[in-house]
């Protein structure tokens, strides 16, 4: 697909929904709601590494759970397929992302890697290694990403943690299950600080195009992901990633997406290319309006939706 016909949508999904103002900036993270709501930004990069941004797309914010997809390849492709599948299922919970009821009946697991019982169980798996802390490794992956000097936000991470008591609640009955060991207060603090990764929609778009390039960062060429390591993401992001609304997503967007409470949105077109919307203003579910909103547009214009019938052979 031609990047002015990419551009072109784009622009036209930004003016038409800059004037939604339903939804509000996050509040159970107090220092969310400092986001300003009106910002509005849509970002796209090719696998190439072609980009196209429009609105406020070097504004920052933090990833909050559009950090859990990424997090999730690192520990597949560090401790392999096998030890994260005693980690984590991967069913759809049907359950919002912070719910309590998370974990699978039988095997007490959480259900899958994008409700914070599972993300917080896999960030639990992240060790030290060859010289470099728990939160380096995650620094460091992001840095790849994005070929930049990855930052955590201090005030977004300490009002996360002085309000955590939910995910402090989820920690416990994991802990509880046996699915993770005493080491998890600090695993919980290095969740915290992996959804406090500032970033914006430009980079999170470069980040998408590197699932869109099969694990290859489209800029240095480095291999980051494996080809497999992707398909499990996006499998993961396109059946998870969108919590309880996830089967309507994979419905009516057809694009693997995560959503984050800061009010992000990425999605993966595999070929072609990422885009990331960013619009602080989120519904009961905790995804971006206008995002939702842009997605539903691009994917219907643009025929996105990866099962989008390409005709015979
Ligand atoms: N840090 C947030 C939390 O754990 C992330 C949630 C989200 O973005 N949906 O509650």
């Amino acid at each position: 697909m031609e990047l002015n016909q990419i551009k072109e949508i784009v622009t036209l999904a930004h003016s038409r929904f800059s004037s939604i103002h339903t939804g509000e900036a996050a509040s159970y993270i107090p220092e969310l709601m400092r986001a300003n709501p009106d910002h509005f930004a849509i970002s796209v990069t090719t696998a190439s590494g072609e980009s196209f941004s429009i609105g406020e797309a070097e504004v920052g914010f933090t990833l909050q759970s559009t950090s859990k997809p990424f997090i999730y390849g690192l520990a597949l492709e560090c401790y392999g397929k096998e030890k994260l599948m005693q980690t984590t299922g991967v069913e759809p919970s049907g359950e919002a992302f912070n719910s309590i009821i998370e974990l699978e009946e039988q095997s007490h697991l959480p259900f899958n890697p994008m409700v914070n019982s599972g993300a917080i169980a896999i960030t639990h798996l992240l060790k030290a290694q060859e010289g470099q802390t728990r939160l380096d490794r995650v620094l460091h992956l992001f840095d790849r990403l994005t070929q930049d000097k990855t930052e955590i936000d201090l005030a977004v991470y300490q009002s996360e943690k002085k309000t955590a008591h939910r995910n402090q609640a989820i920690a416990y009955l994991l802990r509880h299950f046996g699915v993770v060991d005493d080491l998890i207060d600090e695993s919980l603090d290095l969740y915290f600080k992996q959804c406090s990764v500032v970033s914006n929609a430009k980079k999170l778009s470069l980040m998408a195009a590197t699932l869109a390039n099969s694990g290859i960062q489209p800029h240095s060429q480095e291999r980051i992901f494996s080809n497999e390591t992707v398909r499990d993401m996006l499998s993961i992001m396109f059946t998870c990633g969108m919590y309880d609304s996830a089967g309507k997503w994979a419905y009516s967007v057809g694009i693997p997406s995560k959503s984050g409470v800061s009010g992000a949105i990425f999605g993966v077109v595999p070929g072609q290319f990422g885009v990331a919307v960013y619009s602080p203003r989120i519904d009961q579910h905790g995804h971006s309006i206008r995002g939702l909103r842009t997605f539903e547009f691009l994917s219907e214009s643009l025929k996105l939706h990866i099962f989008e019938p390409k005709g015979t052979l």
